[in-house]
């Protein structure tokens, strides 16, 4: 077991209805350190029925946790934000163990998660309605937001804290009750934050935290008439499966899936400033998140200085286990990850790529790769075609604004982009013109818990995050008051 200062945070069962239970079968997965293949502990492997009793408590629950008041939610999510906060180093231990970031990003996450539970405890009590000046003087009409009711989370492994954090903050704020089922490779970093829950005061059964096969979860959770909305993040394919299951029973559905997000740098950039905004975006998370740089778009003029610089600045990142000191890149999270990074590298190179630093896996090992940069790019290499979900950064080189917008479309996806350009002009024109839910402009990292995060296209469905991020949680209800 890793060494926490609360033990009481590691947690190796399911949190339903308020109690910690094992899998009556007795079944459990194991989940493993990513940076060394050792055992990190085991959660239960919970069958379909145990599931729909999971769901039968948050059904439960739902009538007394929507009936306080908003000010009497906002209070217990504050006190899960506090705790969450008060307990960041153990919670980064605990998901460093599981994911392999470095410990700097996983405290950087928790905060992140954490800041989730506060905006949202302070959005609880801004839940307006509406009144519309009625067609008839003897009616008056007013339009109520309710809580959707029993929802369902399923989240990936990138983000263990924070993708959580961002579903279940909303839905406690609105008033629903939810059961989150974490990646299979993540799920004790989701037991920590039950855990906190309890301490918070989140009553049983309204954050119910069940591990174990994501296809029995999943179809039990989509074809359950009782649970009102799902939200995924995780790949298009499987949002699209969801998507379809949740089809029978017409739930609403928040999905934030797969990205493409393109970089772009123009000749009038601070390429200072595009350098370190291309090292954010493309390596944090060793390149594992929907919003990496996926393909960097360089115009001839400043295309040889901007990959000079960029691959001086990638062969300083240190790699290695995520809780040594300086390390600014972890594993990657398997086997299949590392593999679908030789392979992308593999085409490009075959198809006239040249490689620019890395390329190959790191001498640590296991699955450590070296970050890698490939110059001379072309847009309908794997490596730019397909999210890489790697430390791989392909540069393609463009001529003209147009060019680099029509690139930059070119995708199925439309969750993230960037580019880089101080001409006034050339700021809005490409803004407007990016089919993307996210821009950042002179910016590599524009996650933040106050702004509408998602994607359009195949990216997804819904924001989450902001004032908006509220209303995934809410249905609207008019009144029609007539006899006045
Ligand atoms: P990633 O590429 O990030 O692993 P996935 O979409 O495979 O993305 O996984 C994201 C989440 O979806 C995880 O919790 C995973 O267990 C879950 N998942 C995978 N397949 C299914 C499925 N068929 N039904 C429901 N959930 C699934």
């Amino acid at each position: 077991m890793i060494a926490l200062n609360d033990t009481g945070l590691f947690r190796q069962q399911a949190w339903i209805d308020g109690k910690w239970t094992d899998a009556r079968s007795g079944k459990t997965i194991a989940v493993t350190n990513p940076a060394d293949g050792s055992s990190v502990g085991t959660v239960p492997a919970v069958s379909a029925q145990e599931v729909r009793q999971t769901i039968d408590a948050a059904d439960r629950a739902l009538p007394a946790w929507r009936r306080r008041t908003a000010k009497e939610r906002s209070e217990v999510l504050h006190r899960w934000y506090r705790l969450m906060m008060d307990h960041q180093e153990d919670l980064a231990a605990v998901l460093t163990s599981e994911q392999g970031k470095p410990l700097a990003e996983a405290r950087g996450e928790i905060a992140f998660a954490a800041s989730f539970m506060q905006w949202f405890a302070e959005e609880a009590k801004r839940v307006y309605g509406d009144t519309i000046p009625a067609t008839s003087a003897d009616q008056r009409i007013i339009v109520l937001r309710q809580p959707v009711g029993v929802c369902a989370a399923i989240t990936p492994w990138n983000f263990p804290a924070a993708m959580i954090a961002r579903k279940a903050a909303p839905a406690l704020a609105a008033g629903c009750t939810i059961v989150v089922k974490p990646a299979s490779q993540t799920p004790l970093t989701a037991l920590a934050l039950a855990e906190l829950s309890q301490r918070a005061g989140v009553p049983a059964g309204v954050f119910n935290v069940i591990t174990g096969s994501a296809g029995i979860i999943g179809g039990e959770l989509t074809a359950s008439p009782i649970v009102r909305k799902l939200s995924f993040t995780g790949s298009t394919e499987v949002g699209r499966t969801l998507m379809a299951q949740s089809g029978a029973t017409i739930k609403k559905v928040s999905l934030e899936l797969g990205g493409n997000a393109p970089f772009i740098v123009f000749d009038d950039a601070d390429l200072d400033q595009a350098v370190q905004g291309a090292m954010v975006s493309k390596y944090r998370n060793t390149g594992q998140t929907c919003v990496c740089a996926n393909r960097i778009f360089v115009q001839d003029g400043v295309y040889d200085d901007f990959s000079r610089r960029f691959v001086a600045e990638v062969q300083k990142l240190k790699v290695g286990r995520g809780v040594d000191p300086g390390v600014q890149q972890g594993p990657l999270i398997d086997d299949s990850a590392l593999a679908k990074v030789s392979r992308h590298i593999d085409d490009a190179l075959s198809r006239g790529a040249t490689l620019l630093t890395g390329g190959k896996p790191h001498a640590l090992g296991g699955t450590f790769f070296q970050p890698t940069v490939l110059g001379d790019v072309d847009a309908d290499m794997d490596v730019a075609a397909d999210e890489t979900f790697g430390p791989v950064a392909p540069l393609i080189r463009f001529s003209s604004e147009a060019d680099a917008i029509r690139m930059a479309n070119d995708t199925p996806y439309g969750l993230a982009a960037y580019f880089y350009a101080r001409d006034f002009g050339r700021i809005f024109r490409v803004s407007e013109a990016l089919e993307f839910g996210m821009v950042g402009i002179n910016a590599g990292l524009i996650s933040t818990e106050v702004a509408p995060f998602g994607g359009i296209k195949q990216s997804g469905i819904g924001r989450e995050g902001s004032r908006y991020g509220m209303e995934e949680y809410l249905e609207m209800k008019y009144l029609c008051l007539a006899g006045i």
